[in-house]
């Protein structure tokens, strides 16, 4: 590729979250606080400080608002995320760390929660607003819960066509290809979730422009973006299109087949397949957060994540930077 595909954007950094944890305090006011002594943390007795918000006055550590608050091995926490977005399956992890497979069912609830609202996080306080530069590109990913043929789910996935930045993803059942006959029928959810990632974008879409749009021929796609969007443009691709870089759906096929290949519960059919598609969401939030945050977009581009390419980060994060706040990102000072 010629020049730099992604250019230098006017970083615009988060100020450092470190905001009183109580979701009432009265944040129109600027965040003081002092120190009140310490406490020693039972899991590695290291020294953790206390403060008071000199706003609302009351206490609190800086464990509060911590993701592994509580937890007896909050050690866990960094490398399960890693090995969460490298197609190791729950059960390996479980031997590697010889901890009970429930942990790591507990952890990657615990790490799904946290993606999803460290991204929201990021939609809603950073003020991205895209559109202008690069269409929008999105897609369905078929996969299913428990068996391919009676319980199949759809994923679809929006997202920005220069970064790669993914701005949603949801999952909704569809009808079991052969029913069996005490199988309850399964509701057709393909279209309430398209539209969900519909309106997600047209949330963080910059008013002064007309959105374009690239998906495939699916015929349900130019109804669905009648009703959210008032003016787009929309570029069907047909499936038979050589799946190229030269292809307009390049950056979502490319996502799905690295999902295909590290996200253990969407890897084909074996027996890592996503039991329940809640867990199914825990882990795809995972991934989705990482190809966001924290991995550089190409393995020729080290110094940006599709989120600073954005220009809403500075530079790809940290594991711990995502994952230490509940519900937020804490860049380190
Ligand atoms: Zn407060």
């Amino acid at each position: 590729m010629e020049g730099d595909p992604f250019p230098m954007p006017a970083v615009t950094p988060l100020a450092i979250p470190q905001d009183c944890p109580y979701p009432d305090c009265d944040r129109t006011r600027p965040f003081t606080w002092r120190r009140r002594g310490s406490y020693r943390r039972k899991c590695d007795e290291r020294p953790v400080p206390r403060l008071q918000c000199l706003r609302c006055m009351r206490r609190f550590s800086t464990q509060t608002d911590r993701v592994d608050r509580g937890l007896r091995r909050p050690d866990l926490v960094i490398p399960l995320f890693k090995l969460f977005v490298s197609k190791v399956t729950m059960r390996q992890m479980a031997s590697l760390f010889r901890v009970n497979l429930k942990t790591i069912a507990h952890r990657k609830k615990l790490l799904g929660r946290q993606c999803i609202e460290a991204h929201t996080y990021v939609m809603t306080t950073t003020g991205v607003r895209l559109g202008a530069d690069a269409p929008f590109v999105f897609d369905e990913l078929e996969t299913f819960e428990t068996s391919k043929i009676r319980q199949p789910l759809t994923m679809p996935v929006v997202m920005h066509g220069r970064t790669w930045f993914v701005i949603h993803a949801e999952i909704g059942t569809l009808p079991a290809r052969r029913r069996q006959k005490d199988d309850s029928p399964r509701e057709h959810q393909s279209n309430a979730v398209v539209r969900i990632c519909l309106e997600k974008t047209r949330a963080i879409t910059d008013e002064k422009c007309t959105p374009h749009f690239v998906s495939d021929r699916k015929f349900s796609y130019p109804k669905l973006l009648r009703q959210v969007f008032q003016t787009y443009a929309h570029l069907r691709i047909s499936s038979r299109q050589a799946r190229t870089i030269h292809n307009p759906m390049f950056p979502i096929n490319n996502l799905f087949g690295q999902m295909r290949d590290n996200v253990s519960s969407l890897v084909r059919p074996n027996w890592a397949h996503a039991k329940k598609r809640e867990m199914l969401g825990q882990h795809v939030w995972i991934y989705v957060a990482y190809r966001n945050y924290v991995r550089e977009i190409t393995r020729d581009c080290r110094t940006h994540s599709s989120a600073s390419a954005l220009g809403i980060m500075p530079r790809p994060l940290e594991p711990e930077e995502l994952l230490t706040i509940r519900g937020r990102i804490c860049l380190a000072a």
